[in-house]
């Protein structure tokens, strides 16, 4: 029988993911609190899961190199979902994308995100940054960054950020607001096309399981 592979990024994603798994008997053989494992046993032996980064999960998946992933909604829209199948939003790694701007500040952002006016975007999301003030009609000076985002503005690097916002603390502690959604942001359960197509009475039995505790 053909091994599946499961996609999960460490940390947030990998520790929310696994008690979902385990609901639908999903338990790993080894403990790997000490381990530098990167493909791990599960207790089913036509399952393991391997450990990448947030932003390679949909790139395993998209090439079949994996057929199951769980990938932020952030991640899957910055990307691009071509060749991904996305069959369960997963109530795991809930937050949002959001505009956030110095609470001292909000009168310029005010006029600043006029049509028409001029605005410099410090976040790690430079296509769904672009699409949202394409919209509004704001030209983008976008500076990409790649962690501690909420120090741009503090710093004078940008105007404002686009950046994930869960409880508000980390925005809170900085002095940040938000002052626009873009988009409610979770994990999803995604699924290479093809292997769906070729492969499909263990995968579609893997996502029935885990619809069903989802919904429960
Ligand atoms: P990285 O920082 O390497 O991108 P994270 O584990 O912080 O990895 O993020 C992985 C995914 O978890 C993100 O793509 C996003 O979907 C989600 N996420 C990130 N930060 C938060 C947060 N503060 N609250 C809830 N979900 C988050
Ligand atoms: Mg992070």
């Amino acid at each position: 029988m053909q091994t599946l592979t499961l996609a999960l990024s460490k940390g947030r994603i990998f520790d929310e993911a696994m008690p979902l798994l385990n609901k639908i008997g999903i338990h790993l053989i080894h403990d790997i609190k000490h381990s530098r494992k990167l493909i791990l046993a599960t207790c089913e032996e036509t399952l393991k899961i391997i450990l990448v980064r947030a932003q390679d999960v949909p790139v395993y998946v998209r090439y079949g190199a994996a057929q199951l992933g769980i990938a932020g909604l952030d991640v899957l829209l910055e990307q691009g979902c071509e060749g991904i199948y996305q069959p369960i939003s997963l109530p795991i790694a809930q937050c949002k994308l959001v505009v956030a701007a110095p609470k001292d500040k909000l009168a310029d952002y005010a006029t600043l995100s006029q049509q028409g006016r001029r605005l410099r975007v410090a976040s790690k999301y430079p296509r769904l940054t672009e699409n949202h003030f394409a919209k509004k009609g704001v030209y983008l000076d976008f500076i990409k960054l790649y962690g501690s985002i909420e120090l741009a503005p503090l710093t004078g690097l940008s105007d404002v950020i686009v950046d994930l916002l869960e409880t508000g603390q980390t925005f809170k502690a900085n002095g940040l607001v938000e002052v626009e959604l873009i988009h409610p942001i979770s994990a999803q359960l995604i699924v290479n096309q093809t292997a769906l197509k070729f492969n499909s009475v263990p995968i579609n039995a893997f996502i029935q399981k885990l619809r069903k505790v989802v919904h429960e």
